[in-house]
C-alpha cells in the first residue's frame, strides 16, 4: 500500500509539531531532523538454480549526534529509501527519549523472504554485511544493526560471523550487531524485549486512573479487550504478557485475514497453529474475516498495530473502535489518522516510546559485548549469600524460623535475564511518566510530547558538544 504522504514527511510533520513548543534555532532543528547519510547498494546473489539475481539494499544513518548509530535491518519488498530514512529518524527519537546513547539508523534489503531458501538467505545476509563493511556502515563504535521485520537471530548470526571473519583483531567485535544468538554474544530477553516493553507501556498507561476513566474505562489490565495486528515477535509477546495479567485477546489480524472471539483467543495455541503453516482463518474463533484490515476495526479497548507502517489512515481512522491505540509497529498511524483519532479522544501510545524496548535490550547486549562479561556473573552468588546471611541474622535475632519457601525465594542473586527485565521495566516506566508529564505541562498529546522530549535531548547533546549554542 502506498503512503498518502511519504513516510519520512510524516515523521517530519510530527517533528515540526513538537518543534513549535521550543525556541531552538531553525538551523539546529533542521540538523536534528535531517538524515545524515543514506547508503544504497546493489549486489549480486547466486540463487540455488545457479542464476544471478541483483538485490537492492540500504542503510540510513539518521543522526550522528551520538555514536554509534543504531537500528534494525528489515527484509521486505516494500523497502525504499523513504522507508529506511523515516525508520532511521524514528530510531533517533526513540533512543533519545529513553536515554540510550545512540544516533538512529535503519537498514533494509528488498526481498520477499519467503521466496528464498535458507542457503540463499545466508548468501544475501553475508553479502549485505560485506557491503556495509566496505563503507564503514557497521562496527561496534560506528553503526550497530539489529533485528527488525524478517531478521532474527539466524540472520544476525550470519552477519556477525561475516563481520568477525572480515574485521578480525578487536575484543569488541561482537558489539558490531545486536540480536545475536546467545552463543555468539547475544543476551537473554532480547527476543521478547519489544513485546515486553509494549506490555509495560500499556500497563503504565492503563494504571493512571484519571487518564483511563476519562476514556470511559476502568483502571488496570484485568478484563481489557485487546486486538492485535501482527502475531510476529512484537505482537505475540505483547499479547502473551497482557494475557498473563488478565487482559483478553479478542482479535488477531494477520496477512491472510483476521479472527474475532469475544471469549478470548489463546495466542500461544494460535502461534503454534500458524507456525505449522496453517492460516489463522482455519483457527477456531467466533468470526473470521478475509480482509486483514477489518481486524483493526473490531470492538475492543486496546488496539495494538504490531505489523507495518501506514495501517491506520484517514480511510479507516473513523471506524477504529478501540479507546487506546498502542503502537507496537513503527509508523502504524498516519498523521491524518492521528488527528482523527485525537479528535475522537483516543489515547495513542506512540511508537517512538512504546516499541523502544527492543533497542533498549539491544543496548544492554552491546554493553555486555563491550565488557565481555555476562550481567550477573560477578554478583549473582554474592547477592544470594548475603541475602542468606540477612535471613540467618533475622532468625537468630527473633528466635523464629522462616516458613518453608521463603528462604528459596529470598536466597537468590540476580541473573542476566532478571537484570535485563528489570532494566527494561525501569526504562519503559520512566519513559511513560516522562512523556505524560510533558504532555500535561504543554497541553498536548503523548506523541508530540515524546518528539519534544527527544528533540530537546538531541539539542542538548549538540549544545554540550559546542556545535550549536
Ligand atoms: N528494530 C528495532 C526497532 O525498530 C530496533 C532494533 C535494534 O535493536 O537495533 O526499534
Amino acid at each position: 500500500m502506498s503512503h498518502p504522504i511519504p513516510f519520512f514527511k510524516q515523521v517530519d510533520r510530527y517533528f515540526e509539531r513538537a518543534a513549535r513548543f521550543t525556541d531552538l534555532p531553525a538551523g539546529l532543528l533542521t540538523q536534528i531532523k535531517n538524515c545524515n547519510a543514506v547508503y544504497q547498494v546493489s549486489f549480486p546473489v547466486e540463487r540455488d538454480d545457479g542464476s544471478i539475481q541483483v538485490i537492492r539494499g540500504w542503510r540510513a544513518a539518521h543522526s550522528t549526534h551520538k555514536l554509534p548509530v543504531k537500528g534494525g535491518i528489515r527484509l521486505t519488498m516494500m523497502a525504499s529509501e523513504d522507508e529506511v530514512t523515516a525508520l532511521a529518524a524514528l530510531m533517533t527519537f526513540k533512543c533519545a527519549l529513553v536515554n540510550i546513547p545512540y544516533g538512529g539508523a535503519k537498514g533494509a534489503i528488498q526481498v520477499e523472504k519467503r521466496e528464498y531458501s535458507q542457503r540463499e538467505l545466508e548468501r544475501i545476509m553475508r553479502r549485505y554485511t560485506f557491503e556495509l563493511i566496505q563503507k564503514n556502515f557497521i562496527g561496534p563504535g560506528v553503526d550497530v544493526p539489529g533485528p527488525d521485520m524478517g531478521v532474527g537471530a539466524q540472520e544476525i548470526g550470519w552477519m556477525v560471523d561475516t563481520y568477525m571473519a572480515l574485521v578480525p583483531g578487536s575484543v569488541n567485535v561482537s558489539g558490531c550487531i545486536t540480536g545475536k544468538p546467545l552463543a555468539l554474544g547475544g543476551i537473554r530477553g532480547r527476543v521478547e524485549a519489544t513485546g515486553r516493553g509494549v506490555f509495560f507501556g500499556i500497563r503504565e498507561a492503563v494504571g493512571v486512573p484519571e487518564d483511563i476513566e476519562a476514556l470511559g474505562l476502568t483502571p488496570g489490565l484485568e478484563g481489557k479487550r485487546v486486538v492485535v495486528q501482527g502475531l510476529g515477535n512484537v505482537g505475540y509477546y505483547a499479547c502473551r504478557f497482557l494475557q498473563e495479567e488478565g487482559a483478553v485477546v479478542v482479535g488477531v489480524a494477520e496477512r491472510e485475514g483476521a479472527i474475532h472471539d469475544p471469549d478470548g483467543i489463546d495466542v500461544d495455541a494460535l502461534l503454534t497453529h500458524r507456525e505449522a503453516g496453517e492460516s489463522i482463518l482455519d483457527f477456531p474463533a467466533r468470526t473470521h474475516m478475509e480482509r486483514s484490515l477489518d481486524g483493526l476495526e473490531l470492538e475492543c479497548d486496546i488496539l495494538i498495530p504490531a505489523a507495518l507502517e501506514n495501517q491506520i489512515t484517514e480511510e479507516n481512522a473513523d471506524r477504529i473502535q478501540a479507546r487506546i491505540v498502542a503502537e507496537g509497529a513503527n509508523g502504524p498511524v498516519t498523521v491524518e489518522a492521528h488527528d482523527i483519532l485525537a479528535r475522537r479522544g483516543v489515547l495513542m501510545l506512540p511508537d517512538v516510546y512504546l516499541n523502544a524496548g527492543g533497542v533498549t535490550v539491544s543496548y544492554f547486549e552491546w554493553l555486555k559485548n563491550l565488557s565481555n562479561v555476562r550481567f550477573g556473573r560477578m554478583n549473582n552468588r554474592f547477592e544470594a549469600s548475603s541475602n542468606s546471611r540477612i535471613l540467618q541474622a533475622v532468625e537468630s535475632l527473633t528466635g523464629k524460623e522462616f516458613a518453608p519457601g521463603v528462604r528459596e525465594s529470598v536466597e537468590v542473586g540476580a541473573k542476566e535475564g532478571d537484570l535485563v527485565d528489570s532494566g527494561l521495566e525501569d526504562t519503559m516506566v520512566e519513559g511513560f511518566h516522562e512523556i505524560r508529564e510533558v504532555a500535561r505541562r504543554e497541553g498536548t498529546d503523548l506523541r508530540t510530547a515524546a518528539y519534544l522530549t527527544s528533540l530537546l535531548k538531541v539539542a542538548d547533546t549538540y549544545g554540550e558538544r559546542g556545535i550549536f549554542p
